[in-house]
């Protein structure tokens, strides 16, 4: 597909074939289970999109989670995590440990959204990975799992860093996220202030793992919400930065411009996009959720 270049002037570029000489990085996302209100279908996509923009970067999308431990990820320079599994087999441990040593033999590591609620199994664990995680399904007193789902405010708190350098603060419309918990040491990039309890949250933040990258944020509760430009902006940097590159020159003044980008508004019937590219396993998210219990209550 073509697409803008993140950060960089207007131009249209041809993405690398996978196999070329080009030095394009190769990013994996890790998708295929997620909350019901989570469409990873069209989400995941929207993702390859916007980190394709980045003419450096080439993505594949993986959604057989259960095959997760037998997936070489030594292709890749990062792998993104777009899922939140419920069943603790799958993907399972072994996968896990996979993923963690991929990272701390200096692999790139993005969270998106609820990904911060996946391996809850080995919770300990993916804290010590990816710095923060969801506390569960049932909140601690006086917390809530997020804000109503509307527009904020995203601060960036750190525009030194590569991912955020030359960027702006914004509004967003999206799920604040008040749900992190965790004690390990990170670099917090971008907050927002709960209109719901006035704290200040983190939206997201980098840490570093043995010799790895980890950025980690919590927005992108749908493809609105993705596609939002520094929403979009920020995970094609971020994407960069992990892979081991300096994220593109920066130009406030380009529009991006999301070539087929999927309705903002999507179905669970909503095809993905260069279907042509990836292998689609199929099967529906699961009806039971954290969220739809959260709202039960
Ligand atoms: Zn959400």
């Amino acid at each position: 597909m073509l697409l803008p270049a993140c950060g960089a002037a207007a131009r249209a570029v041809q993405i690398p074939a996978a196999g070329d000489a080009s030095g394009a990085k190769r990013i994996l996302i890790l998708t295929g289970e997620d909350y019901a209100g989570h469409d990873w279908r069209s989400t995941a996509p929207a993702l390859e999109s916007l980190i394709e923009a980045d003419s450096r970067l080439l993505v594949d999308v993986f959604d057989d989670l259960k095959s997760l431990s037998d997936k070489s990820l030594s292709p890749y320079a990062a792998v993104v995590v777009h899922f939140k599994n419920y069943d603790p087999a799958i993907p399972g441990r072994a996968a896990f440990d996979r993923l963690r040593d991929f990272v701390h033999d200096g692999g790139g590591l993005v969270l998106v959204h609820f990904a911060c609620g996946a391996f809850e199994e080995f919770r300990d664990d993916y804290e010590d990975l990816v710095g923060r995680v969801w506390f569960g399904a049932t909140p601690p007193a006086g917390r809530a799992q997020h804000d109503p789902h509307g527009p904020f405010t995203v601060n960036l708190t750190d525009v030194d860093h590569p991912v955020t350098k030359g960027l702006t603060s914004f509004s967003t419309t999206d799920e604040l996220y008040t749900c992190l918990e965790g004690d390990a040491p990170i670099q917090v990039l971008a907050e927002a202030v709960s209109a719901r309890d006035g704290a200040t949250y983190p939206m997201a933040f980098v840490t570093e793992v043995g010799k790895g990258r980890v950025f980690h944020c919590v927005l992108g509760h749908d493809v609105a919400a993705l596609t939002n430009e520094p929403v979009a902006r920020l995970y094609c940097r971020a994407a960069a930065w992990a892979a081991g590159l300096e994220p593109a020159p920066d130009a406030q003044e380009h529009a991006w411009t999301f070539v087929n980008m999927p309705d903002s508004t999507p179905t669970p019937s909503t095809p993905p996009l260069s279907a042509s590219r990836r292998r689609w396993s199929g099967g529906a998210p699961r009806s039971e959720s954290w969220e739809s219990r959260r709202i039960e209550q």
